[in-house]
């Protein structure tokens, strides 16, 4: 086995949506410096390339409220941001948030005094209008709902395309099918190693997501993260007939119609985290009861495929943003919802590795001493969507 030596002065690990965000974020400061993203797989192999689509500024928390407003901003303009004509194949098709009862209705209501706060152009809607955009629902059970048409699915693939040849362009250096098994101290930096070689550097950014922890855990400076298995399903094309992204509470599905007229749905069932992240055998029966429950109009659809992924969750589900117990060695988990919060999520990363630290409040709230500090931060309005 032949192995190779490689140096850089930051090396990202995983080039997944926050993975590739961080590195064209850091590259784009023109510091001068040698960034390296690596990745164990092949393209888009993560969550960010089995993911449900979707994007939403509907959320109770301002600082998820900011993260994904900044991030579907930049994704309005990343034709010109990433210089990347056609764009993602983005649908601001709006999320029609449904409650299946009082406290529901209560929560997106309160959540809504805050969106506007930050001028998320949401709304309440009535019954009647969440059937009137959605005939296929069942109304049994519907007690009212939220809409931002804001909100909407984009192109993950195309996403993390359009990173990659940005960040190439500036010089950033991406290699696949380098997994990388350890960290270890050397001098004042690092050296990762792995069966194809070693890597030293000087600073390390982490973007495996689920997988943060098993580089850290040797060091004593593991995070409570794990990986929580999801599924998805996508029917045959059909008539247009789901214009927002739908997503239900109550059953823990989120449904979108994408561009080929196929609709994807992302069914969220309790599943042990940690366990085997692929599609299991009884999937499609306990997906079909509850879409026969939430969407009757749509139970006779062929389903073309089914798959799974694994997303992270940390204890109150939000993202873990932040330099570990290591120097050096800094950490960017999306504790789900990655793909809606990347190109923040990489702005600040790229700050805090940059300069070490960044001024956003956002960063002091998510950083991952929060779990043993006890301030923890919830979300009123977490669907797993
Ligand atoms: C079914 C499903 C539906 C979802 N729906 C949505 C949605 O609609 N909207 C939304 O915003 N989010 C959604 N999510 C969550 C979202 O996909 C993730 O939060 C996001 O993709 C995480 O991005 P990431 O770059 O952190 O991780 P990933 O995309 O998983 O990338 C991490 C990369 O790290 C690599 N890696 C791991 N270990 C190593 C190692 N030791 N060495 C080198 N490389 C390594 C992996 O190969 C992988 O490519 C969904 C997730 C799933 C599974």
């Amino acid at each position: 086995m032949t192995t190779d030596t490689h140096h850089c002065d930051i090396l990202i690990i995983g080039a997944g949506a926050y993975g590739l965000s961080c590195a064209w974020n850091i590259a784009r400061r023109d510091t001068g410096a040698r960034i390296m993203v690596v990745d164990a797989g092949e393209f888009a192999e993560g969550a960010t390339g089995r993911n449900g689509s979707g994007f939403r500024m509907q959320w109770g928390l301002e600082l998820n409220i900011r993260l994904c407003k900044e991030s579907i901003e930049f994704f309005e303009n990343i034709e010109d941001h990433l210089d990347y004509p056609g764009g993602i194949e983005m649908r601001q098709c709006g999320y029609l948030l449904l409650a299946s009862n009082e406290k529901e209705l209560q929560r997106l209501k309160d959540a809504q005094d805050l969106q506007h706060r930050f001028d998320v152009p949401s709304e309440a809607m009535t019954p009647e209008d969440c059937l009137r955009m959605v005939p296929s629902l069942n109304p049994d059970g519907i007690v009212g709902g939220a809409f931002c048409g804001k909100d909407g699915v984009a192109n993950p693939f195309r996403y993390l395309d359009a990173l990659q040849k940005a960040a190439t362009r500036l010089g950033v250096e991406i290699r696949y099918s380098t997994r990388i098994d350890r960290l270890v101290p050397q001098g004042a930096g690092y050296r990762a190693e792995g069966t194809f070689g070693q890597i030293t550097t000087d600073k390390v950014l982490i973007c495996t997501d689920w997988a943060a922890s098993e580089l850290l855990d040797e060091h004593d400076a593991g995070l409570p993260i794990t990986g929580l298995p999801k599924e998805a399903l996508v029917s045959q094309p059909c008539a247009p007939c789901v214009d927002p992204m739908v997503v239900s509470m109550k059953h823990h599905i989120a449904i979108a119609q994408v561009a080929r007229g196929s609709i994807v749905f992302t069914v969220t069932r309790h599943r042990e985290p940690g366990g085997d992240p692929s599609s299991q055998p009884d999937f499609l029966k306990f997906a079909g009861r509850q879409l026969q429950d939430l969407v009757p109009g749509l139970s006779h659809l062929k389903v073309f495929r089914t798959w799974g992924g694994a997303s992270s969750v940390t204890p109150d589900m939000q993202g873990i943003y932040g330099e570990t117990q290591l120097p050096g060695v800094y950490v960017a988990v999306s504790s789900y919802r990655g793909f809606m919060t990347g190109p923040a999520a990489g702005r600040i990363m790229a700050e805090m590795v940059v300069n070490g630290k960044s001024n956003d409040p956002i960063a002091a709230e998510l950083n991952p001493y929060r779990f043993t500090q006890g301030k923890l931060v919830y979300e009123p309005l977490l669907n797993q969507d």
